[in-house]
């Protein structure tokens, strides 16, 4: 897969910079091959980046796992990681990432022996591709449809997708040209020894002599990026072409230089396949009792290894190699462990389903769960706020009135004994005169309009500490502190008199208004509902003296 970052947007923070330099290292590791510390490295920056909410992050390190797994021959823990990645960037909805990492869930799926599906993670990705107009993602997608219809056994098909591949990338990186040469190298060995069999020796030479130019390409660009796994699979298919070609001796050496690398490295399937074909390439020779020696080795290790695809070809190259050698008895068993192993690859591959389905359904409810849980922290948050924002909308509602956003009633009868006990205080009572002849002549609505008016004259014509409430109706309470009845008075002249010079005509034409005001001085500490009772009492009086005026004494 190509080496190009995943990451497209990515948090800031220490979390973010661990994970980044976690990601580099693992991917070091795996540019050199050495996919044992890259995938501990690579899972390491997963957990990380999944604590830290770092997706971008969490992704692309659940990419190199795979791809590192892969190469370990850890393909069910491989496709696993891919799925979960998938499962990420779906979230995140980078679909190019994602297309990458479906066409990587392809290989492990593939090695299972699940094609079905390494063809449908591959025709979404594809799907993807085009849809993007990204040739490299679609080189990829061909690259690995070609390598899946390669495992399926169909070759030629194979073949044709792999050169498509090859046709739609001009400046092609080094890793992903290998990926093909190797790859149409290893098709040839299989189309080679297929058409001499059908009688076509000249098309099988001609086949034959272009694999082995591509794969002499393909090796020096593994020893070039030093990367011993490329190395030993290249070598072990250019062993292969050159023992189709004749050339035993040279196959022999660069078979068994493909063994050491994959032993040193740790490359299981790898070196299984290169003992399998040595033994193959002596069956050649007609060494057939050194072969069967070294295919009885070579079984021994991919059971033991649990290769089980490999162990069934073993099984089938040794049956051959047995009836060469007259052994028909050793023959027909290892016929019939051949056909034991292909029921139990069927049955491998259906539990290896099973299990990956209840991984992706524990994955799946994993990720809802946690959803859930962000999600109902998430409304438990709104939720506290809108309650916060309720109950002190509630207490204002409460205290306040609507019409004019003046506090009402309520609030004073709370709010007026705490002022009369911090001394002398002047309550007035305010009333809007003639009232109902506004409503009567220009309507409720003009009304309201010279309620909120009012309000807003008396409310801006007294200081912070005083008090403006409406107390009813088209009735105004007005509560000053510190004040004599003189200072009250002249104070309440002021409220009367700019209420009287409001231009009530421009809100509408014909408009006057006028109020009548009643005060009274409550000593402090003095009674209060008289006080009230005395103010509305001498704003009865200044009705009855004329209206549009200010009454302190009668
Ligand atoms: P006076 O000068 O004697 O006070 O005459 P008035 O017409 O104001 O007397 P009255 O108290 O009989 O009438 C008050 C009117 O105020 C009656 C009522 O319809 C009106 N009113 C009370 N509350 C509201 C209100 O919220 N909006 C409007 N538009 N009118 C109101
Ligand atoms: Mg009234
Ligand atoms: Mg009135």
């Amino acid at each position: 897969m190509s080496s190009t970052s995943l990451v497209r947007e990515r948090p800031a923070g220490a979390a973010a910079v661990q994970v980044t330099a976690l990601l580099q290292h693992a991917e070091e590791n795996r540019l050199a091959g050495d996919y044992r510390a890259g995938s501990a490295i690579a899972r390491q920056a997963a957990t990380l980046a999944a604590a830290a909410g770092d997706l971008a992050g969490e992704a692309e390190a659940l990419r190199s796992l795979a791809n590192q797994l892969l190469r370990l021959g850890e393909q069910e823990n491989a496709a696993n990681a891919c799925r979960e990645a998938v499962a990420v960037l779906e979230t995140v909805g980078d679909e190019a990432a994602l297309c990458q990492v479906l066409t990587l869930q392809a290989m492990p799926l593939n090695e299972l022996g699940m094609h079905e599906e390494a063809l449908d993670v591959l025709a979404r990705g594809r799907e993807i591709a085009q849809r993007l107009g990204d040739r490299d993602l679609l080189y990829w997608v061909h690259n690995r449809t070609g390598v899946v219809h390669g495992s399926m056994g169909n070759r030629s098909l194979s073949t044709e997708y792999l050169m498509r591949a090859l046709t739609i990338v001009d400046g092609m990186d080094a890793e992903a040209r290998f990926c093909i040469l190797n790859n149409v190298g290893d098709n040839a060995v299989y189309q080679v020894a297929q058409l001499r069999s059908d009688g076509h020796p000249d098309a099988a030479d001609e086949t034959l002599q272009t694999a082995l130019g591509l794969v002499d390409e393909a090796l020096r660009l593994a020893r070039d990026a030093a990367n011993p796994f490329r190395e030993s699979i290249c070598l072990d298919n250019y062993g292969m072409l050159l023992a189709l070609d004749g050339d035993f001796a040279e196959a022999g050496r660069m078979i068994e230089d493909s063994r050491a690398i994959a032993a040193i490295h740790g490359y299981r399937s790898l070196e299984s396949a290169a003992l399998q074909h040595q033994a193959h390439v002596r069956l050649m020779r007609g060494e057939c009792a050194a072969a069967i020696d070294g295919l009885l080795e070579a079984l021994d290790r991919a059971l033991e290894a649990g290769e089980k695809p490999m162990a069934m070809e073993i099984h089938r190259e040794l049956s051959e190699a047995y009836e060469q050698v007259g052994n028909f008895a050793a023959a027909l068993g290892h016929y019939r462990s051949f056909h034991t192993l292909e029921r139990e690859a069927h049955n491998d591959v259906a539990a290896a389903r099973a299990r990956m389905a209840v991984h992706h359904f524990e994955l799946d409810n994993a990720r809802l769960e946690a959803n859930n849980l962000r999600l109902e922290a998430e409304l438990h948050r709104v939720r506290s706020a809108e309650l916060e924002a309720d109950s002190l909308s509630w207490q204002r509602q409460a205290s306040e009135d609507a019409l004019t956003g003046l506090p009402n009633r309520r609030y004073v009868e709370l709010r007026l004994p705490e002022l009369a006990a911090t001394g002398p205080l002047c309550v007035a009572v305010a009333d809007v005169d003639l009232f109902k002849g506004v409503n009567d002549r220009f309507g409720h609505f003009v009304g309201d309009e010279v309620l909120r008016q009012i309000a807003a004259l008396l409310r801006d014509n007294v200081r912070d500490n005083d008090l403006v409430a409406r107390f009813g109706g088209e009735e105004f309470l007005i509560a000053l502190g510190g004040v004599d009845t003189e200072d009250a008075r002249a104070r309440c002249e002021v409220l009367r008199a700019q209420v009287a010079a409001y231009p009530w005509d421009c809100l509408q034409e014909g408009l006057a208004v006028t109020i009548s005001i009643g005060l009274a001085i409550v000593g402090e500490g003095g009674d209060l509902p008289a006080g009230l009772t005395l103010a509305d009492q001498r704003l009865y009086a200044a009705k009855n003296k004329g209206r549009n005026r200010v009454e302190a004494d009668a």
